[in-house]
């Protein structure tokens, strides 16, 4: 899926669920069960020609941006980035290390999709990572469940 839905629902959860023990491993399961719903994101027709690295990288690029503003817009009126530091504690900054770990296993994989660099000690993640996968060329029919999960997100937030 897009790094849009992993880190808004990273961030849902780290803020549900607040302690990052129970919270992570949630996280990365979401991001696992997440990419097994057919979708379109930024890597989706690399490798079979449709698109381009470079082509790939930018919406990579613009997609991560997007994807820190959403968790901003969600999430900022509540959790400021600088909290008062008398009352500093890993729940005041949830939903920035939940968004970032909804993104680790794409961030993994990011040197094999975008520069074709893969050390040997990422390859089992990214296959295991390459199981749950299940992209669709259709943009429009690839986001739609992700707009749907963003509505519930922002619903439940
Ligand atoms: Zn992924």
């Amino acid at each position: 899926m897009l790094s849009i839905s992993h880190a808004a629902t990273g961030a849902f959860i780290a803020v549900k669920i607040g302690n990052p023990i129970l919270a992570i491993p949630l996280i990365l399961l979401s991001h696992y069960l997440e990419d097994a719903v057919p979708h379109w994101d930024a890597g989706t027709g690399l490798g079979s020609g449709k698109k381009t690295r470079s082509d790939a990288i930018k919406h990579g690029i613009v997609d991560l941006i997007l994807a820190g503003i959403i968790v901003l817009v969600f999430y900022y009126p509540r959790f400021p980035i600088v909290p008062n530091l008398a009352d500093a504690s890993v729940r005041n900054f949830a939903p920035y290390w939940g968004a970032f770990v909804g993104l680790i296993p794409d961030f993994l994989e990011a040197p094999r999709n975008f520069l074709k660099y893969e050390p040997w000690f990422l390859k089992p993640l990214n296959k295991f990572h390459h199981i749950f996968h299940h992209s669709i060329p259709s943009a429009i029919d690839g986001l739609a469940p992700q707009v749907l999960l963003l509505i519930i997100l922002w619903i439940f937030r």
